[in-house]
């Protein structure tokens, strides 16, 4: 049996260490921010190569958040990609703002910059790329538009932590980038956790300030803030997992370059790299006009895959009142019904990998 993800192995692998980091918070007796939150912000945002790390409950959390700091509310559009996680969309309606979708470029799955001034009015306010599966979204055209027009980038790196846009690891390029270390993403908490990283000092300011009821100073409230405090015993296990992000993404890495070579001669559509890319492979995403039946035929064959995502945010319920059909976004609803999700993940033993292949060849033709 290879389980798509076996979230206990990567806590396996450093039990001890880790065993340990949340013994310390335990017996510190502080169980609210504190130093162990502080020192997580101060790691983070120096891996990430930003000035300011703000801890946070959750990654939508952090989304909704920054276009808080950013004044983003009702009445306002926010560009977002039509193929995400609908926890992009659900952040820009939470702070009463429309979501305004953006087809992808189908080759890397992220959002077209080429199609984004299209569907800007004056009453956008603000880009939200996504770095979807791991794979850095085109940034650079993305910002320059963003300055020409005056409107602000919040990034979405959920499934980013480590990649590399242009040699420069995600975490500083927009204004504001929004991290989630719910257990399954690549730097995983043991249970809900966040972050928002930038280099403006302001936002990060007001971004502190309406994690925590609005309040700088206890019993002093400057706005009406939420409550949505990184847990000091997620900060800790998270400092022990950040120490071995670096070597958990290379060999995510290497899984992706097996997976490469190794399907290069199917029919399947691969992952497409571009040269200015260093992913982090959250995801291994594989495209297929017969995706039912090689899920079905892997599941026989004992592996585990999942479809990111078989439902676009357009197509849910949830968006029912924007009244979109689903070719309104041909792109998406077709990604939608193509994509599949391979095993991927530290701990993946290379002979897992090596089997995944071994069944498309063994098992389906293709
Ligand atoms: C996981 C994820 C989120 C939300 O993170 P949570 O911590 O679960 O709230 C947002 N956007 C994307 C793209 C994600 O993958």
């Amino acid at each position: 049996m290879i389980p798509f993800l076996d979230l206990g192995a990567a806590y396996r692998e450093i039990k001890p260490e880790i065993d340990a980091a949340v013994q310390r918070v335990l017996d510190s007796g502080w169980y609210i921010l504190g130093p162990e939150v502080e020192a997580f912000e101060e790691e983070w945002a120096e891996y990430c190569g930003a000035e300011h790390a703000v801890g946070l409950a959750n990654g939508l959390d952090a989304l909704v958040l920054a276009l808080r700091a950013l004044d983003v509310g009702t009445g306002d559009e926010v560009i977002v990609p039509s193929n995400t996680y609908i926890a992009t969309w659900l952040a820009v309606s939470a702070v009463g703002a429309t979501p305004v979708p953006v087809e992808p470029d189908p080759a890397t799955h992220n959002i077209d910059p080429d199609r984004i001034e299209a569907a800007m009015t004056e009453r956008t306010k603000a880009i939200l790329p996504v770095h979807l599966y791991g794979q850095p979204a085109d940034l650079d055209p993305i910002l320059k538009l963003a300055r020409a027009r005056g409107v602000a980038v919040v990034e979405d790196a959920a499934q980013a932590h480590g990649a590399r846009y242009k040699g420069k690891r995600i975490g500083a390029h927009g204004d504001i980038v929004c991290w989630s270390f719910y257990p399954g993403k690549n730097l995983g908490a043991l249970g809900d956790a966040g972050a928002v990283t930038t280099n403006n000092p302001d936002l990060a300011d007001r971004i502190r300030v309406l994690r925590n009821y609005g309040s700088r100073v206890k019993y002093v409230n400057e706005v009406q803030g939420g409550n949505s405090r990184l847990d000091p015993v997620q900060a800790a296990a998270l400092r022990v997992k950040l120490v071995y992000l670096e070597e958990w993404t290379s060999r995510r890495s290497a899984i992706a370059d097996f997976y490469l070579k190794g399907l290069a001669d199917t029919d399947l559509i691969l992952p497409h790299v571009p040269d200015w890319a260093d992913p982090a492979w959250h995801l291994f995403v594989v495209r297929s006009a017969r995706r039912e039946s090689l899920q079905t035929q892997l599941a026989k064959a004992n592996i585990g895959t999942l479809i990111h995502y078989p439902i676009p945010p357009h197509m849910q319920e949830a968006y029912a009142k924007m009244g979109l059909a689903a070719d309104a976004l041909p792109l998406a609803q077709q990604l939608a019904d193509e994509v599949l999700s391979l095993p991927i993940g530290p701990q993946l033993p290379l002979d897992d990998a090596r089997a995944v292949v071994a069944t498309f060849f063994q098992k389906i033709e293709l």
